[in-house]
């Protein structure tokens, strides 16, 4: 079995950067992913670069495109009308997020006129009949969550709202998802609708103090084996071969369906995708 697979990208904010971004597409669309998807910048600060990537991604790459969207910072009507427009130009399907609080702000605080948190958003945008929708989950339990349990309440009540599937946080373990889905499947969540996310690692220290911000376990042992590696200058080489692991033990325990964190750099999910027996679809045209 080789897995379906999904790859979200980040917007880019100058021409180099779309560049990447360009390439990154050039390189992962042959594996013929799902969907891709477009991040939201926190505190809603990509907004105009976001419906920029989503609508050129649209209509250049024949990639099925997802749009990310939080509640942060915008009315009720200003969120609606940014999906609006992003049906407008037939993009309908959406990550729908409440979004983390702007810098220095420690805890999310709703816009007066806005969304109170995503259940809400989820009701709206479910109301509108325009959009497939696709929410986060927290294997390793959200910063917010009351406790393990109760972000796996959240979450059903998230799907209940009308979402179809959820994207996961990036996890180190194969166990951390698979205990969460236990947990999901005794809340009568289905197994299928979770999708882990996945983190081929370009840069240790940047992953782990992202892993630490969002509450993502970081175990002691990869820890250790990142340090020797970057020590070592052998950093890819070992993110490569965790990663397919990582990837190689959850498809073992059933998931066929695995979306992954690029940081608009292709070269590891490439590496990875082909480790996990993918194969690039090349047009006959093209082979010389
Ligand atoms: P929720 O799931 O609504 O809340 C997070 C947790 O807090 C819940 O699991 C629950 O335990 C608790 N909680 C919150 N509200 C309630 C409530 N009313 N009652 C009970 N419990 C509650 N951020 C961006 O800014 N832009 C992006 O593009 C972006 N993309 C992401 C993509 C994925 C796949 C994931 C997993 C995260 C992404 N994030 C993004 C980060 C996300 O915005 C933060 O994790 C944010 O803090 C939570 O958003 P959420 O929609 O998952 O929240």
């Amino acid at each position: 079995m080789t897995p379906k697979i999904s790859f979200e990208f980040f917007p880019p904010q100058n021409l180099e950067a779309s560049f990447r971004l360009w390439d990154t597409v050039q390189v992962l669309a042959p594996l013929e992913p799902r969907f891709v998807s477009v991040t939201y910048g926190a505190g809603g600060t990509t907004r105009d670069l976001t419906r920029d990537a989503v609508k050129t991604l649209h209509t250049s790459s024949g990639l099925n495109v997802a749009a990310h969207l939080t509640c942060v910072n915008a009315s009720k009507a200003e969120t609606l009308e940014i999906a609006e427009n992003f049906a407008k130009v037939g993009v309908n399907e959406i990550v729908a997020l409440r979004g983390d609080p702007p810098k220095g702000e420690g805890q999310f605080t709703p816009h007066p006129q806005g969304f109170a948190n995503s259940v809400e958003l989820i009701e709206a945008l479910t109301e509108t009949g325009k959009f497939t929708l696709r929410v986060g989950a927290y294997p390793d339990p959200h910063p917010e969550a009351a406790n393990a349990q109760a972000d796996v309440d959240w979450l059903k009540r998230k799907l209940d709202a009308g979402a179809e599937e959820a994207l996961t946080q990036f996890f180190f373990e194969a166990e951390t998802f698979l205990r969460f889905r236990d947990a999901c499947a005794k809340a009568g969540i289905d197994g299928d609708k979770l999708v882990p996310g996945i983190l081929p690692i370009e840069n240790w220290k940047g992953a782990r103090s992202f892993a630490k911000r969002c509450g993502t376990h970081i175990p002691a042992w990869v820890d250790d084996a990142f340090e020797k590696a970057v020590r070592d200058n052998r950093e890819d080489l070992l993110a490569t071969a965790l990663c397919t692991e990582l990837c190689d033990d959850l498809m073992q325990e059933g998931v066929d369906k695995l979306h992954f964190y690029t940081l608009n750099r292709p070269e590891l999910t490439r590496d990875v995708c082909f480790a996990l027996g993918l194969t690039p679809k090349v047009a006959f045209e093209n082979v010389a």
